[in-house]
């Protein structure tokens, strides 16, 4: 950096509330002084001070060190961290046109600027040495050893260790993937666009409810359609409106539409962006030295290896195409004639309606937002972890509607709860925590400060907010990976909370989803709003005996895109560069799965599928069941041991939430458990045995 430039962007961070570390109760972020416009100087001199820490450790002269190396890294890029702490931990919440402005100039910037490091050959030697210093590696504790093998696998999957050519090579790779993922999420959403479902005629809407109906009438004409009513697709295959439309001919309409993105041969077409994917991919793996590209993707994941993948889930894959053949027969039978694939959801419902006398709408008055929170969430929480939540109107949100909650262990304060609820036009849909302030000790980190984000309608004055039961299953679950941020203790940031695999992640989270129906935690917040009346036994009876429906299909619509982004990203560079209709390889693949049903097409396929060929879950998308069989055997666990008890709690919080990324996450689960988890609860919950 020339003098000038640093002189100009040192006065441009006069009265950034990044330049020092937050004031306010556990660092959280001083919202009130944040304003948009202080992210860019700070992420600039944030890579820049990062990059120049960085410096130091790779061209130092000393002799490498655990502690001029590793922790001197791990110290570095403090004011980075902040801003991105803060920006990426909102920008979904608060998704402005001038939020979305940032994100898209920033985001390139700054994984250029990791890149960088992880390609540092310097760096990567010195972190080779200290791993290959027996004396030093026995003289450190266990989370510091464990801290120098994972530095160690991701500078090596990054590339660290090519030669300078290889290296030119693998960043024109990583460009070139970059664009091409872009465009492949572009031309999907133009595609999604250019195919919503146009209506005519309001009777064809038939089974939808009036809020929906008015939805599509809004979208309508919106698009210049006044009168008329637009429905607009979804990303998975099935379309929500395929289970409640009694109009055969629109359900066949609205699911062709779906099927059809990227493979209209028009300019919106992504196949050829799929094959250029993962021919480049192939090539990328082959540079670092893996077979193909699933193997380099796995290599730094739980499950190890592309052939442990596939042991595990082939043989699910082959009893769940059994069972969706099952729940076809019983559908065909409801609807008195054979069916395809637009009809399925539609009479799947119907069954779970007649046969199971599932009535989810009924449910709603049982539960009120504020008690599901505070009898439920909270109360699972106390029981378990000795954990109190009291309000602090006194520290700022991001947004008016996000309240802030102190969290205290038996007494004792240990981090900050952000509660963002509803939905809003600046959000981003869907349900997410994010971590603020990452818990370290050795930055003096005690605590963590997570939040939690919902999309839920927002009632009109003075009316309650009732949940759908969908809702508060996802309030557990995004409410399990915030206790998994604020229940860990960790030295270095690198480990901090959640920052475990990928295939790891969600496992805390499904686990908390089991106290939603746990029968003392139901009993203490499910009370009808108005009459104060416990939930009645039937219904919660009916709704339990009606989990198993429909896992034939749902499991296998799974699996099929889980084992085709498998075999997309299981091919090497010779068979990548031959294959050339992408309709074709998906046709074998699920053939080769066992799971090539017409009726029961993958959630995904290859044209549409972002997970694989945007959304980075390339070769990872099997992740979801994968931590379910950690989910489903400790669900067990909890269940054999007496449930609810701080026991438990304090065990489950030993052995996993608690200590973040800081070790082997199966070998720890393996110290709770006294064994590995058992797939066969897993198995069961599915119907698969
Ligand atoms: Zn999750």
């Amino acid at each position: 950096m020339t003098e000038p430039t640093e002189a100009a962007e040192l006065t441009s961070l006069d009265g950034n509330p990044f330049v020092t570390k937050s004031p306010l109760a556990f660092s959280l972020p001083p919202f009130g002084e944040i304003r948009p416009e202080h992210y860019g100087p700070a992420f600039n001199t944030g890579m820049e001070q990062h990059r120049a820490e960085v410096e130091a450790v790779a061209a130092s002269a000393e002799p490498p060190t655990f502690e001029n190396t590793l922790v001197a890294l791990e110290r570095s890029g403090q004011l980075l961290s902040r801003a991105s702490a803060t920006f990426f931990g909102t920008s979904s919440a608060l998704a402005t046109s001038e939020v979305q402005a940032i994100q898209e100039e920033y985001a390139p910037k700054l994984t250029a600027h990791s890149d960088a490091i992880l390609l540092d050959s310097r760096l990567y030697e010195r972190i080779r040495a200290v791993r290959d210093d027996t004396a030093q590696m026995g003289a450190l504790d266990p989370e510091s050893r464990h801290l120098v093998e994972r530095y160690l696998t991701e500078f090596t999957v990054a590339g660290a260790g090519l030669d300078d050519a290889a290296k030119e090579r693998l960043r024109e790779l990583n460009a070139a993937l970059a664009t091409l993922t872009t465009r492949f999420e572009q031309r999907l959403l133009a595609d999604a666009n250019d195919l919503a479902v146009l209506v005519d005629d309001v009777t064809e809407l038939d089974g939808l409810t009036a809020g929906e109906m008015s939805a599509a009438g809004e979208a309508a004409r919106e698009h210049g359609h006044d009168g008329s009513y637009l429905i607009s697709l979804v990303l998975p295959t099935n379309h929500p409106h395929l289970a409640s439309l009694t109009n055969r001919a629109l359900r066949r309409r609205l699911h062709d539409a779906q099927r059809a993105r990227g493979s209209r041969g028009n300019e919106h077409d992504t196949s050829a962006l799929v094959l250029e994917i993962v021919r480049l991919r192939a090539e990328r793996a082959r540079l670092l030295g893996y077979a193909t590209h699933a193997a380099a993707a796995l290599a730094d994941s739980t499950a190890g290896s592309p052939e442990r993948v596939r042991e595990r889930l082939a043989p699910m894959a082959r009893a769940a195409a059994a069972n969706a053949r099952k729940e076809q027969a019983a559908l065909e039978a409801e609807a008195g004639n054979s069916i395809e694939a637009h009809d399925w959801a539609f009479y799947s419902n119907r069954v779970r309606a007649t046969t199971y006398h599932v009535d989810t709408a009924a449910m709603r008055p049982y539960f009120e937002a504020e008690r599901v929170l505070r009898d439920g969430i909270f109360f699972a929480a106390e029981r378990l972890y000795g954990l109190t939540f009291h309000d602090r109107p006194d520290l700022p949100g991001y947004h008016p509607d996000v309240r802030v909650f102190e969290v205290r262990e038996d007494g004792a304060p240990i981090g900050l709860y952000l509660l963002d609820l509803y939905t809003r036009d600046t959000k981003k849909g869907g349900a997410w925590m994010t971590s603020l302030v990452h818990q370290s000790s050795l930055l003096d980190e005690p605590n963590a400060v997570v939040t939690n984000n919902l999309n839920v309608p927002k009632p009109a004055k003075g009316e309650p907010t009732l949940l759908t039961y969908d809702e508060v299953n996802t309030f557990f679950h995004e409410f399990g990976h915030a206790l998994h941020g604020l229940l860990a203790r960790v030295t270095y940031p690198h480990f901090a909370g959640t920052r475990v695999f990928r295939d790891f992640v969600e496992y805390p989270s499904q686990v908390n989803e089991m106290w939603m129906l746990w029968p003392e935690v139901l009993a203490n917040y499910a009370i009808h709003h108005e009459t104060g009346e416990p939930m009645p036994k039937d219904l919660v009876d009916s709704l339990i005996a009606s989990r198993s429906w429909g896992e034939g299909f749902a499991t296998s619509e799974y699996l099929a895109a889980a084992l085709l982004d498998q075999a997309w990203h299981a091919l090497d560079v010779d068979q990548a560069a031959s294959v050339t209709d992408v309709g074709a390889f998906e046709r074998a693949a699920l053939e080769e799965a066992a799971l090539a049903n017409p009726l029961v097409p993958p959630r995904y396929s290859s044209t549409y599928f972002a997970h694989a060929f945007a959304y980075a879950y390339d070769a990872q998308y099997y992740a979801y069941i994968w931590s379910e069989v950690l989910d489903a055997d400790t669900v067990a666990w909890f269940t054999e041991n007496g449930g609810l008890t701080r026991e438990n709690g304090d065990r489950y919080r030993r052995y996993v939430i608690g200590i973040g990324g800081a070790a082997d996450p199966l070998a720890s689960y393996r110290e709770f458990r006294g064994r590995d988890a058992d797939p066969r609860h897993l198995l069961e919950r599915r119907g698969l045995l």
